[in-house]
């Protein structure tokens, strides 16, 4: 046993062995990036069962993603072997709530085959509830209610004690006697949703003692990753489960703490200490992950934040090479950029896999996967699909493949009830029979059914609705630009409109996709050369799995991990920090955004490259932007800055000092000065928010497809 035991706690520094030797009593283990807080996890995990202070399943292991739950496994597993297989109680809150809640599921009043739902299923749900209820669901919609549902349920709130104050905002105050009808329907249909799944655990045991005795007696240790990121719930189930052993240890980072628009509440580090009296807390304060440079530059930036525990973070890594700050022209330059960049760590023997692209909000995918597409880099987008395979953008190639041909079945399946015509399934499949029987198309068939009278109610108008439509686009779409006849059918067929009435930042992510779209549709001459395009890069993502990829993710989705080579592109005003942080005005959503910039910083071991651009096409026009707020907050003498735009990162004064960010002859030959985003944002502000440079004549690139039809790179301008 000691030389297994000498194995894993080998290396590990004098905190970090502290922190694995103290299984006993409450812990808290606070400290920055990079540190090691989730090896101590594992290897405190691994210590505990060496030790024999329990059997794997008497420990209870929380993580934030089931990613990290796997990845947790495999490494308990390298330390300990085939006792890993035991860790029961090893997963995401939701995944070891639900399986509490199935053993005890009567106590709250339901069967142990109680139903999870969805979002979708919850949004159906409450909107039949609104609609009983005679309320407008177009004026109080569904998503905005279980938006309200998710924050109380966030907190722990049960219908009967919303706080005096709150819910008035949803159908003159009606909100309260919804979320009560809603938790009743649940019951009677033997479901719940995933806030459930905390709150029904969080009932059972606090109404039934014995029940948490039992819970007491079989975890003897607790063991929580990313501790940041909790909830009020969350905490609360777990402040329960630990008054039985009083064995808990948390680790976690105030300054990466990036879901409080989930309700996620940092107070709860301060908490710990008051819960658990005699709680201990130890920082660790070596960074093992990145070079000094990298790590000055995360440090310095999250000192601008105001709303912090303050720490230290030293490494005694060597210097490392200057974190790169590049501004380019725009975003396709960027992503050739990062593209070659990607080709020559390759061709220095380095792997694919070692580098990752970090985006704010996931419609900069697209010019990174088209390039690296291009390149025949191979690459993988992390949870989520590829940008051309999202649901919203799949919607909208279809109403463009029927705009180009009425034959396009699939495309007809797809959007004729999409966004609600009231074309139910059955009324689908009955125009299928027939069209199989006539062997027409189904848009012709509809048509023909139509007009026989073989369809009725309310799918009848819908398919008379859409069917007019089609034909109304198909006229328009010979006489205007393809970009603008996009935006004409989103706009008209409802769609836009349905994800702007859905509150929740899914449907805003989808909304700047379709954005995104169409700004993509603005570089091709004509409809069917982008589509030609579309197919094309739709068929060369397929296939190519390999494990030596290049990521691509959102900042949100890289907590917890690291590359040695990390690109953060696109930090611009308005980009990143996002415009929402900006408009709502208040510090708090901006220290978010700046702990998100702090998180894609330290995800880097070796080399970190940023960059910014000065021209974006905004829905069909091209804007000038301005190099987001961070950059000047980044340290002069870590950082190599090279602009190709005019904007003189560092100049003599360095970041602080006077930035320029002067224009050429085409941009009207407009020049001014400003002292990093504070003078550039003054300067914006007195055009109105108008891009400085008037309309910048669109730019069209011929497609990157040759007329073969095989994708070539494009020549740069
Ligand atoms: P984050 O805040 O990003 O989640 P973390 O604090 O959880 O980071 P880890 O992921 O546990 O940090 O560790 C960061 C890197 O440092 C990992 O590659 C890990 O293996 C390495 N590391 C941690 N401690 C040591 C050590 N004592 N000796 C060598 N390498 C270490
Ligand atoms: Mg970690």
């Amino acid at each position: 046993m000691p030389a297994r035991e000498a194995d894993y706690l080998e290396g590990l520094n004098a905190e970090q062995r502290e922190a694995v030797e103290t299984t006993d009593g409450a812990l808290l283990v606070l400290a920055g990036a990079g540190t090691g807080k989730t090896r101590v996890l594992t290897t405190r995990l691994a210590h505990i069962l060496n030790q024999r202070k329990a059997w794997a399943s008497q420990t209870l292991t929380v993580t934030f993603t089931n990613k990290a739950a796997r990845e947790m496994r495999e490494r308990a597993e390298k330390l300990i072997g085939d006792e890993s297989q035991s860790l029961s109680w090893l997963g995401t809150f939701h995944s070891v709530s639900s399986k509490i809640l199935r053993r005890h599921a009567e106590l709250v009043g339901l069967e142990n085959s109680f139903t999870i739902i969805d979002t979708d299923d919850q949004l159906r749900l409450l909107k039949q509830i609104i609609e009983a209820e005679n309320i407008d669901t177009k004026r109080w919609t569904p998503r905005f209610m279980a938006g309200l549902i998710d924050s109380w349920k966030n907190r722990a709130i049960l219908p009967d004690r919303v706080p005096a104050g709150e819910g008035h905002e949803f159908a003159n105050g009606r909100g309260i006697e919804i979320y009560k009808t809603y938790q009743a329907r649940l019951a009677v249909l033997n479901a719940c949703d995933f806030g459930d799944l905390l709150l029904h655990c969080i009932s059972i045991f606090q109404n039934n003692p014995d029940v948490l005795a039992e819970y007491h007696a079989r975890f003897k240790y607790i063991l929580v990753d990313e501790y940041q990121d909790t909830n009020v719930a969350q905490y609360l189930w777990l402040r329960l489960l630990a008054q039985g052993t009083g064995n808990i240890c948390c680790v976690g980072d105030d300054d990466q703490s990036i879901y409080g628009w989930r309700g996620a509440e940092v107070d709860n580090i301060l908490r710990f200490e008051k819960d658990f009296p005699g709680a201990k807390t130890i920082r660790l304060e070596r960074n093992y992950r990145s070079t000094a440079r990298i790590l000055a530059c995360a440090s310095h930036l999250i000192k601008a934040n105001q709303d912090r525990l303050g720490k230290t973070l030293h490494t005694t890594d060597e210097d490392g090479d200057l974190v790169k700050v590049r501004g380019l022209w725009d975003g396709e330059a960027e992503a050739r950029l990062i593209g070659e960049d990607i080709e020559s760590w390759r061709a220095s023997g380095r792997m694919y896999a070692e580098c990752a692209v970090m985006v704010r909000a996931s419609w900069q995918m697209r010019l990174f996967e088209e390039r690296f597409i291009m390149l025949g880099i191979p690459y993988k987008v992390i949870g989520g699909p590829r940008f051309f395979e999202r649901a919203e953008i799949r919607d909208a190639m279809a109403y463009l493949r029927l705009i180009r041909s009425e034959n396009d079945d699939l495309a007809f399946e797809r959007v004729v009830n999409q966004p609600k015509r009231g074309v139910g399934a059955t009324s689908i499949q009955k125009i299928q029979i027939v069209a199989r029987e006539m062997q027409r198309p189904l848009t012709v068939t509809a048509e023909i059914m139509l007009r026989g009278n073989e369809v009725s109610g309310k799918a009848r108008s819908g398919i008379r609705a859409f069917l007019n439509d089609l034909e109304r686009w198909r006229a328009q779409a010979r006489e205007i630009e393809h970009p603008r006849i996009m935006e004409i059918i989103l706009d008209e067929s409802g769609y836009t409109a349905m994800l702007k009435a859905d509150k929740t930042p899914q449907a805003q992510t989808r909304l700047e996709n379709l954005k995104e779209l169409v700004r993509a549709m603005g570089e091709f001459e004509s409809l069917n050369a982008f589509m030609e395009h579309v197919e094309l890069v739709m068929d060369a993502s397929q296939g190519n799995e390999s494990d030596d990829q290049v990521q691509i993710l959102t900042l949100h989705g890289a907590k917890g991990l690291e590359w040695p080579q990390v690109f953060l592109p696109g930090w611009e005003e308005e980009v990143f920090p996002s415009k929402r942080s900006i408009d709502e005005g208040g510090v708090k959503a901006l220290e978010e955004e700046r702990r998100l910039a702090y998180v894609g910083i330290t995800r880097a071991r070796e080399r970190c490259y940023i960059s910014f651009v000065a021209n974006r096409m905004i829905f069909g026009r091209w804007q000038s932007v301005m190099p987001s707020r961070f950059i000047d907050e980044l340290p002069p003498e870590h950082v190599d800055a090279v602009s190709e735009t005019g904007y003189n990162s560092a100049p003599a004064g360095g970041f602080s000092g006077v930035s320029r960010f002067d224009s050429d002859e085409s941009f009207g030959g407009s020049t001014y000065e400003s002292p990093g985003w504070k003078r550039a944002q003054a300067a914006r502000n007195t055009t109105d928010g108008k891009s400085q440079y008037g309309n910048w004549p669109q730019k069209k690139r011929p497609p990157d497809i040759n007329p073969s039809g095989r994708l070539v790179a494009t020549s740069d301008p």
